[in-house]
């Protein structure tokens, strides 16, 4: 500051020191506004000095948007030996730029640039305007520098010598690489993902990155210098377009990601409007004056993060997870954006984070956006995993369900069979076994005697003198008398495996496997006895009750049938009646004389091997 201070006595001087390296200049210049734009080098050197000029006493010269070019005046003194000097800034926006050094010998040196000029005609084949000149130790010059331009006018004119000159623009390089470089890498990243998921809220990031990379490219300079180098007109017209498609593209991702037509409709309505007018501000530029859209959108810029940013403060409000991250992205992109645009807007002046803002905050940001992606899909999983889980609980307690009605139904199907089966097999007026379950059983309980060798007897009982019964008291009477009998013989045929069968109208048969013939006889009496001993009264009239039984019983052969032993029982009935009823008949021979299947004498059973013998004489068990 001494040494400016000193150099400031001779107004308007830059000294170029054997130390220099590189300085801003712009606090040595003087300024001119020419609002019409049409003034050349010559009138400006008509216009007397100190007047119309004015001092701005700042290095970074900023005019915002203006109509008007404006001319910088300053002095070149070279005090060293270096020859070659560079003169230019880092600013790649400006439309025109125009440098002109004047030698006091009233040799001119013009150098036009600014990227309305194609890439071709510049000195130096760099994203900045710079241009390379020499000046003999000791020379005296004078620079005069024309602006203008329908962006943001910005002038942060410096001079530099070449060393100092390539090693910024090094580092530079260096940082728009690495920065390029981790946005193709999260470009690239996301593509996949959106490819692999299919989803259109990773469609809309992808393309609000690539958008986004464009913009930044074009406003470095660098788009123009590699992509479009003979376009300028279409180069100025890029920024905005992309600046609009980005922001269209972020306003619709953020949209989607945030499901805001369902938490906050009216907040949407209004991201909606916003998206929209981005949409619209993008092929303005075509039509009007660069300066409209350029303002409306970067305004638009400006607004979208802060309206994004209270949109996720009232979303983690009403308690979504996910927008926590859309915050902290939001956050540090609204810093960038903002310092970046005061900067365009001059209100800010040139410093590391003012330039560098955008890319840091985007840089952030689209972290931050990957990792809120990332987490929807880690909630989504949970979400699909609780609901698998419901789902698999729910079909567990249905099939529980469904099997206890059905076990239910079984159980029930089965009761009502077994019912059914019991009633078809069962008579109803005495509740004994009826002949369905003789004809179906029979057979059986002969082949099972048959097969153990063990007895089988018959007793085949019939109700003396019944029809006087129905003919003197009514068939009630009768029927009563019946179910009597009936209950004495089923009391008195207690073992399993013993049935008691109603066998026709009052005549009742009982079957004993495994019993022997003495066996038989002592069950036929008691039934007997107790018939006998019974006193049935049809109302004041008792009613004397008696039975008939034949008795059979023979280890089953396979020459047998099952009827013959039913036959010989019958045989033996009719025979207790012919001896005057109240009695047993039984004769053992009787079976031995009753015809046979013809059978192979090696299958024959233990009855076939007994002597057949006629009975000439019935032999009853006993009588009454
Ligand atoms: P016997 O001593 O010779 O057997 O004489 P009985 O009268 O018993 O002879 P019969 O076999 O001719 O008569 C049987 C009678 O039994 C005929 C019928 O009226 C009667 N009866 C048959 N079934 C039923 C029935 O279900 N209820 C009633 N009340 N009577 C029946
Ligand atoms: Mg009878
Ligand atoms: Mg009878």
């Amino acid at each position: 500051m001494l040494c400016a201070s000193v150099v400031g006595a001779r107004a308007d001087t830059v000294a170029l020191t054997p130390s220099f390296t590189s300085e801003a200049i712009g606090r040595h210049l003087r300024v001119l506004e020419d609002s019409g734009g049409r003034m050349t080098l010559a009138d400006i050197l008509a216009v007397p000095a100190n007047q119309r000029w004015e001092d701005r006493h700042s290095d970074n010269l900023n005019f915002g948007y203006s109509r008007a070019a404006f001319w910088l005046h300053g002095e070149l003194l070279n005090q060293s030996e270096q020859l070659d000097w560079l003169l230019g800034m880092r600013y790649p926006l400006l439309d025109y730029l125009d440098i002109y050094i004047v030698w006091p010998d009233g040799r001119v040196q013009h150098h036009a640039s600014g990227d309305r000029r194609p890439f071709g005609t510049r000195s130096i084949d760099d994203r900045n305007f710079y241009f390379q000149f020499k000046l003999k130790p000791g020379e005296h010059v004078q620079l005069y520098v024309r602006l203008q331009g329908q962006g943001s006018l910005q002038a942060p004119l410096e001079v530099s010598t070449p060393s100092a000159y390539h090693l910024q623009s090094h580092l530079e390089q260096l940082l728009l690489g690495a920065y390029s470089g981790a946005l193709l890498a999260m470009l690239v990243y996301n593509l996949l993902l959106a490819i692999s998921l299919r989803e259109r809220t990773y469609s809309y990031y992808v393309g609000y990155i690539a958008v986004f990379g464009m913009t930044q490219f074009t406003l470095s300079g660098m788009a123009f210098e590699v992509l479009w180098p003979n376009s300028p007109n279409w180069g100025n017209h890029a920024a905005p377009v992309f600046m609009g498609l980005a922001g269209w593209l972020l306003v619709l991702f953020s949209r989607q990601f945030l499901n805001l037509a369902a938490h906050m409709p009216r907040a949407d309505r209004a991201a909606k409007a916003l998206q929209w007018l981005f949409l619209a501000t993008a092929p303005q530029s075509f039509f009007l004056p660069y300066a409209i859209p350029i303002k409306i959108v970067t305004l638009a810029t400006i607004v979208t993060p802060v309206l994004l940013l209270l949109i996720t403060v009232g979303l983690l409000r009403q308690g979504l997870r996910q927008a926590r991250y859309f915050l902290a992205a939001f956050s540090v992109l609204l810093l960038g954006v903002l310092l970046t645009a005061l900067h365009m807007f001059g209100v800010v002046q040139g410093s590391f984070l003012a330039e560098y803002g955008m890319q840091i905050g985007s840089m952030l940001e689209f972290t931050l956006l990957s990792f809120a992606l990332a987490h929807r899909l880690k909630l989504a999983r949970e979400e699909n995993e609780r609901l698998q889980r419901a789902h698999a609980a729910e079909l567990e307690s249905r099939v529980q369900v469904r099997t206890q009605e059905l076990d239910k139904a079984m159980t029930a199907l089965s009761q009502v069979n077994e019912r059914l089966q019991t009633l078809t097999e069962q008579d109803t007026l005495t509740g004994l076994k009826n002949r369905m379950f003789l004809s179906e059983r029979l057979p059986e309980i002969w082949r099972q005697a048959q097969r153990w060798h063990t007895p089988l007897s018959v007793l085949m009982i019939d109700v003396d003198h019944f029809k006087q019964v129905n003919d003197q008291h009514g068939h009630l009477a009768g029927d009563e008398a019946l179910k009597l009998v009936a209950g004495l013989i089923g009391h008195a045929v207690q073992r399993p495996g013993d049935h008691a069968v109603r066998y026709g109208g009052e005549e009742f048969l009982v079957l004993l496997p495994q019993t022997h013939a003495v066996g038989a006889v002592h069950i036929a009496e008691s039934i007997r006895l107790s018939v006998q001993a019974l006193s049935f009264k049809w109302g004041d009239h008792p009613i004397p009750l008696t039975v008939s039984i034949g008795l059979a019983s023979v280890v089953p052969t396979t020459d047998l049938p099952p009827q013959a032993l039913l036959n010989a029982a019958d045989q033996m009935l009719y025979q207790a009646k012919q001896q005057g009823r109240n009695r047993c008949a039984f004769n053992p021979e009787l079976l031995a004389t009753l015809p046979r299947k013809s059978v192979t004498p090696a299958s024959t059973g233990a009855a076939a091997s007994q002597p057949v013998k006629p009975a000439p004489q019935p032999n009853p068990a006993s009588s009454g």
